[in-house]
């Protein structure tokens, strides 16, 4: 892919490119306070969802055309750029007839190939920047094809967003971030820009200084995160919106590691490794959980801990696997007896 790489003239191209604004435009008051307080903090350019889309119908849908009017008033009164979220070929004509300078295509809309496929159709003739979130779903080919259509249409400004992957496991994050997705996505397009949404990810705000640090640990290039003046009064999303005084804080508290590119790979490297162990422990948790239920289950059937036939298939699917995968079949041998040792263990625990 040939891709350009400044998104937009006059915004500053050192890392992390910042993109903020509400959830959704709600009042062209509510609109412009945010916008005016995030330019005051240098913010160039303003997100605000027009067109919501919406797990359940009767949530707040969006204001719809009429906030392109507030949107323009924005980038005429406060000279910053304007974003917004488009899902089919009307929401391009009209963001486009409003002056919109930058679309992004939702989480959802990707994992639709027809939508987005309609939008790279309603794109031809146009160059305006398109940023393209990761589907809802862990697909990274359903991502780059995305990208790919709109790459197809003609556009050449385009970056991806990171909001993490939907999942039944809600305990910390709302969208799991797995970051070995769009990191395997600069393996495989590395000049493409990818910038991190550490709001849908983390779904509190609580969570978005730690996420946005992690981001540029692994070297992307911005952030996109949600701010409203009043956030708690949000007419979506509101557990993860912050003021524009808040974003200031996190941003003027992150550290950007700009090494020389060895010991920039190194750490990113590194970086990768400390998330797969992460990944590693909790799956292990997960794991002694299900041992867990599978012990109470053997106590209210009067069944013995030790079923020794299951291990000896356990032991040797898995070194079998192991060894198809390029690792020591005595490495995984090693690796799954401790694994039932403390399986056992917490089963024990369980029978007394
Ligand atoms: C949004 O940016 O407000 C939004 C709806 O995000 P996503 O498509 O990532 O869910
Ligand atoms: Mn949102």
């Amino acid at each position: 892919m040939e891709l350009q790489s400044i998104l937009l003239p006059g915004v500053d191209p050192k890392r992390p490119l910042i993109i903020s604004g509400p959830c959704s435009a709600e009042t062209e008051e509510q609109v412009m306070t945010t916008a005016k307080a995030l330019s005051n903090i240098g913010v160039k350019i303003f997100r605000a969802g027009v067109w919501k889309p919406r797990t359940k119908p009767g949530g707040f849908e969006g204001v719809g055309t009429e906030a392109l009017t507030w949107l323009k008033r924005v980038k005429s009164e406060l000279g910053m750029y304007t974003a917004v979220e488009v899902a089919n070929a009307k929401h391009v004509r009209e963001a486009l007839a409003n002056d919109v300078d930058i679309l992004w295509i939702g989480a959802r809309t990707t994992a639709n190939p027809f939508s987005v496929q309609e939008i790279a159709d309603a794109l031809k003739e146009t160059d305006i920047p398109v940023l393209i979130k990761n589907p809802v779903n862990p697909d990274l080919d359903l991502w780059i094809g995305a990208i790919e259509r709109i790459y197809n249409a003609g556009i050449r400004r385009i970056g991806a967003i990171h909001r993490g992957f939907s999942s039944s496991d809600k305990k910390v994050y709302r969208n799991l971030p797995q970051w070995h997705i769009p990191i395997e996505l600069h393996r495989q397009l590395p000049t493409l820009p990818i910038i991190c949404d550490p709001s849908h990810i983390g779904g509190k705000r609580e969570l978005i200084a730690s996420i946005s640090q992690q981001a540029m640990d692994l070297n992307f290039d911005g952030l996109i995160i949600e701010s409203h003046c009043t956030p708690d009064k949000a007419w979506s999303d509101a557990s993860q919106q912050i003021t524009p005084e808040v974003l200031q804080l996190i941003l003027d508290t992150l550290v950007i590691r700009d090494t020389n590119q060895t010991t920039e790979n190194l750490t990113v490297l590194r970086r990768q490794i400390d998330l797969l162990d992460n990944d590693l422990l909790e799956l292990l948790a997960k794991r002694m959980r299900v041992s867990q239920e599978i012990g109470t289950y053997k106590k209210e059937h009067n069944m013995p801990i030790l079923q020794a036939q299951r291990y000896d298939e356990i032991l040797k699917n898995r070194i079998n696997q192991a060894e198809k995968m390029g690792m020591s079949g005595d490495f995984m041998k090693t690796v799954l007896m401790a694994i039932h040792e403390e399986s056992v263990r917490q089963q024990m625990m369980i029978m007394k």
